[in-house]
């Protein structure tokens, strides 16, 4: 017997609606999305530096230091190259999603690098933040439009539908 075609989609509308509750901690790093800052804090005890910071370590379980201000500069630790499409995609494939090591901390952060070619990435890059428009600043992650290269030579212009939104 031979298979059937198989079926790549169904249409299944499901709404969720949920409260993200952030915490003490976590709205430190949220209310710093919100300015352009990239707020970290150190757990006094085994120096750790976290961005986003909880409350208190994840190690050791002291409470956190006051939060200080990061460059918001960062390495490249792990990329993948998108390449494939899928349903609910909110970016046009090849796109890059990388582990980003911040610079002065000790936790990584996930963001979209663009204006550089996808085969031009490469692990230890230096990368740093895009923003959006100082009026579309919010308390999230998204008022980090993406990373890009610091290396000026590196940059390639945005493709047209991501200018679009600058
Ligand atoms: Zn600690």
């Amino acid at each position: 017997m031979t298979l059937p075609e198989p079926v790549e989609t169904i249409e299944a509308p499901l709404k969720m609606e949920y409260t993200y509750v952030a915490g003490v901690g976590r709205s430190v790093y949220l209310h710093g999305m919100a300015r352009k800052a990239f707020l970290a804090r150190r757990c006094p005890r085994c120096r750790m530096v976290y961005f986003p910071a909880p409350e208190q370590c994840a190690r050791c379980l002291a409470p956190l230091d006051e939060p200080f201000e990061l460059p918001g500069t960062g390495e490249i630790d792990t990329f993948c190259v998108v390449n494939f499409p899928f349903p609910g995609q909110l970016y046009k494939p090849p796109y890059v999603v990388a582990h980003i090591n911040l610079h002065g901390t000790g936790t990584r952060l996930m963001h979209r690098i663009m204006e550089i070619d996808p085969a031009d990435v490469a692990l230890g890059q230096e990368v740093e933040p895009v923003w959006v428009a100082d009026d579309a600043l919010e308390p999230s992650l998204a008022s980090v439009r993406y990373f890009r290269p610091r290396d000026p030579a590196l940059r390639v212009p945005l493709p047209e539908e991501d200018s679009a939104d600058a």
